[in-house]
């Protein structure tokens, strides 16, 4: 199903190696707005370490944003040390193509990590990756993401319904 993730987590830090191994995943693609800073562009707390410690263990990390705000990608990437794509018009699979290069890992070995079905899910199933859906970090939201979470909801409802019945 195009518009499930694999994994809903409460965010990203949740994400760890025992995780990634369990999937066989290698790389994580990551979305910046709501996945990895608020709306006032506050870094998600102990961030940094995180992806250290991901790091240490040979996960390849990029990031991949839809914003055209170079300024505010360079960032947080600079800040973590990682490569970045911005104005990536998710879900096209241009940009997931491009972070796949840049990873140099096979599309099955990339976990896609973000808040929105619509753009991150989509295009990672798109892309035969592995799509990891997290909790938006804040309740506000630019204007067309905020038309898109209803929709959103109702898929997330029925996500949860259908793996609750799975186990
Ligand atoms: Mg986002």
């Amino acid at each position: 199903m195009i518009l499930y993730p694999k994994l809903y987590l409460n965010n990203v830090k949740e994400i760890n190696i025992s995780i990634l191994n369990k999937y066989n995943l290698k790389g994580l693609i990551l979305d910046v707005d709501n996945t990895l800073i608020d709306y006032n562009k506050n870094l998600l707390e102990d961030l940094e370490s995180w992806a250290e410690d991901l790091k240490s263990q040979g996960i390849k990390l990029c990031i991949l944003s839809n914003t055209n705000n170079k300024q505010k990608v360079e960032k947080v990437a600079n800040i973590l040390d990682i490569p970045y794509i911005y104005f990536a018009q998710k879900p096209l699979k241009n940009g997931f193509n491009k972070a796949k290069e840049i990873l140099k890992l096979q599309p099955n070995e990339i976990g896609v990590v973000g808040d929105q079905i619509l753009t991150d899910v989509i295009g990672a199933n798109k892309s035969n990756m592995f799509p990891i859906l997290v909790k938006p970090i804040d309740k506000k939201d630019i204007f067309i993401t905020k038309i898109k979470r209803p929709i959103e909801q109702v898929i997330i409802n029925k996500y949860l319904k259908k793996i609750e019945k799975n186990k």
